[in-house]
């Protein structure tokens, strides 16, 4: 996994300004997640916050991001339209993209939706989850049992308001009855898009194993191919004219108008 340069963004607000989630995150869920990545056998490993210039996303950073993870929960509208801009650009050409909880409204996610506001159902109640596995076939959940279970956490409900999935990986279950499409993939351009629920930073959701399984399988599947790109209208050889009787055919039609 040499070949998978990551970068991890996180909001980073809740760890500075309340020392409960500190004491969860003490390195932020950014450096968790940089850690656990790092221990699958990830080498490549940026991190990046709201708060660095650019938001920590520079054009360098992203240049050598193949796969970008995003977590985001209480200051969406602060990341610069510009940086979204680029890292829009970026997944349309094929840097993968893995948008965790909160992230499903955060602005690159609603741009690639091409919706306005991502609704849903929440609650903060510390409920349990379970996560069940849809798509047994799917990468993302290779190694995985059939459910993933949560003892707390926080409860996203349908009706979730998002463009219909290409793939369908998760459903979870919340203890009060509400259920929710928790883990789902979008194809954008070039890209592969993978949003995954869990991971409200009052709870410590990313030290699960499973939970850190998903992620590492998902920056794998994530990564962009190794294909060219498209040159349209390249010319290799000469093109003979030579008569065309399915263009003969249609002039036919016409002239009988
Ligand atoms: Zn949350």
């Amino acid at each position: 996994m040499k070949n998978i340069r990551v970068t991890v963004w996180n909001e980073f607000l809740h760890e500075t300004m309340f020392q409960e989630i500190r004491d969860i995150y003490p390195k932020g869920i950014h450096g968790c997640i940089a850690d656990f990545l790092k221990e699958a056998g990830f080498e490549d490993i940026k991190t990046a916050t709201l708060e660095e210039p650019q938001h920590g996303l520079t054009d360098e950073v992203l240049n050598n991001t193949d796969v970008l993870i995003w977590w985001g929960h209480m200051a969406h509208d602060r990341v610069e339209d510009s940086v979204v801009d680029k890292v829009h650009r970026r997944v349309l050409d094929g840097m993968g993209l893995i948008v965790l909880h909160s992230g499903h409204a955060s602005k690159i996610m609603r741009k690639l939706c091409g919706t306005d506001s991502q609704l849903l159902r929440w609650r903060e109640a510390g409920e349990k989850e379970i996560l069940w596995v849809v798509d047994p076939s799917h990468p993302i959940v290779e190694g995985l049992p059939d459910r993933i279970e949560i003892e707390h956490e926080e409860m996203y409900g349908e009706t979730f308001i998002i463009p219909n999935p290409d793939e369908l990986i998760f459903i979870s279950w919340f203890e009060g009855g509400e259920v929710f499409r928790s883990g789902f993939t979008y194809k954008r351009g070039r890209g592969k898009v993978f949003y995954f629920r869990p991971g409200h930073e009052s709870f410590p959701t990313f030290f699960n194993e499973y939970i850190q399984k998903v992620i590492i399988n998902a920056v794998k599947w994530a990564k962009p191919l190794n294909m060219p790109k498209v040159q349209l209208g390249e010319i290799k050889e000469p093109i003979m004219p030579i008569a065309n009787p399915t263009l003969n055919v249609i002039e036919g039609l016409h002239n009988k108008k």
